[in-house]
């Protein structure tokens, strides 16, 4: 689904225009959210278990360090490119102002297909990117995470490759989402998709909607959309009607086992090789405009274009993933009176819980799961109610209003700050 023309950059910055306009700033109050702060791109070589070496580019861009710490995560895939990185680290900015936390916005990327690498070779490439970007990293200027194609394992590398960096210094707080035995917090792993979940329950309690009655689309069985839809189907009792994964998707109307489907996937399986008594094989676009209340896309951007916006069916989308409906998309879906709750407001939970976890590391102080969970609901349903509030004010959609909320805070911090 990556077209050549397709800049998600340009589209952030069309974006961010448009919120401007709905609450009439000035040019000049928030150019600079259009000129991303820092941009480093590494060459990284990489020696294979067979002796040859492999050369992958990689990047971090810090988009603003307006309101604190840059703060995003690294993303390990063959597509990675800097205007994605470049989008990625701008819509961390907003993520973090639109929920209110002291952090600016920044992430990375590897062009590198991580399955295509043995344990080994996966460890000596993240050292390898975590040394090239040393530099610009630390626990007060830019602090990383997992994003697509990474995890806990890799930030543990990346931990232990800053740690070792600082001459043996334990610097936990240089980057999130690390195993808890190496100072990542509880529920750091399932906190993106238990934002999802809760900005979901918001929207059956704004709209009215019965959880039990609804059903639900996910594109996605990663970490993002299979916690989503576990906590969906186990939280909130709606009906899954369809998930899917790299090879494809699966549908039924009356719904998916979601929890047989999860191990199924989670044990090396592939969807297209699931196969169950009344379950259909779909295809991306199928599943994106198949008969639902909610769709929750939750894989890679560009997926909500302009070919497939008139299909969709539901009635909300909610993006899990970072930016999967196009500019274009986006209109054509408020044209037909389809709500989009955007990926700055819907998966933040997992930048927030990132937050705690690094507050935590500075404290060297630990917090129970419950603790994690309540504080990252409290900060979910004010930041919901903030862009509802907004969207009302403005008469605007969502992703404009929850843009409107960010930039409330951001130009206010720019003037207070001044400029040097
Ligand atoms: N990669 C996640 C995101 O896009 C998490 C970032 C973080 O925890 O810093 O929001």
């Amino acid at each position: 689904m990556r077209d050549e023309k397709y800049n998600p950059f340009n589209e952030l910055c069309l974006t961010i225009d448009k919120a401007a306009k709905a609450c009439g700033l000035g040019k000049e109050d928030y150019e600079f959210l259009k000129h991303p702060e820092r941009e480093l791109k590494v060459a990284l070589s990489l020696r294979r278990d067979d002796g040859s070496v492999s050369y992958y580019d990689g990047y971090r861009v810090q988009h603003s360090s307006l309101c604190g710490p840059c703060k995003g995560g690294i993303r390990y895939h063959p597509g990675v490119n800097v205007d994605e990185v470049k989008a990625l680290a701008g819509w961390m900015t907003f993520k973090c102002a639109v929920v209110n936390i002291p952090y600016g916005g920044g992430k990375g990327g590897v062009a590198v297909d991580p399955s295509e690498l043995s344990e080994a070779e996966l460890e000596r490439l993240t050292r390898a990117y975590a040394a090239a970007i040393s530099p610009i990293i630390g626990p007060q200027r830019d602090i990383p995470a997992p994003d697509v194609g990474t995890n806990a394992q890799i930030m543990n590398w990346f931990m232990d490759t800053c740690s070792t960096l600082a001459g043996g210094s334990f610097v936990p707080g240089a980057v999130t989402g690390k195993d808890v035995i190496l100072g990542g917090s509880l529920g750091r792993k399932e906190a993106t998709g238990r934002g999802v979940r809760t900005v979901v329950g918001e929207i059956f309690k704004r709209y009215g909607i019965k959880p039990k009655e609804a059903v639900v689309a996910i594109q996605g069985t990663g970490n993002v959309g299979g916690v989503s839809a576990a906590l969906i189907a186990a939280e909130l009792g709606s009906t899954v009607s369809a998930m899917s994964d790299v090879s494809g998707g699966v549908y039924r109307e009356k719904g998916l086992d979601v929890k047989e489907i999860l191990s199924f996937v989670n044990g090396g399986g592939l969807l297209k090789d699931y196969s169950r008594e009344g379950v259909q094989h779909v295809t991306n676009d199928e599943l994106l405009t198949s008969e639902c209340d909610v769709l929750i896309p939750a894989a890679l951007e560009n997926q909500i274009t302009a070919e497939n916006a008139k299909d969709v069916k539901a009635r909300f989308v909610v993006e899990a993933a970072n930016g999967p409906t196009t500019v274009e998309a986006d209109v054509i879906l408020g044209e037909r009176g389809i709500k989009v709750f955007p990926d700055i407001l819907a998966n933040a939970g997992g930048v927030v819980v990132s937050y705690f976890e690094w507050v935590q590391n500075n404290m060297n102080y630990y917090w129970s799961k419950e603790e994690v969970n309540g504080k990252m609901r409290e900060i979910m349903v004010r930041a919901f109610a903030d862009v509802v509030h907004a969207a009302d004010k403005y008469s605007s959609d969502m992703r404009t209003a929850a843009y409107i909320v960010a930039l409330a805070r951001l130009v206010k911090a720019r003037k207070a700050r001044g400029f040097f």
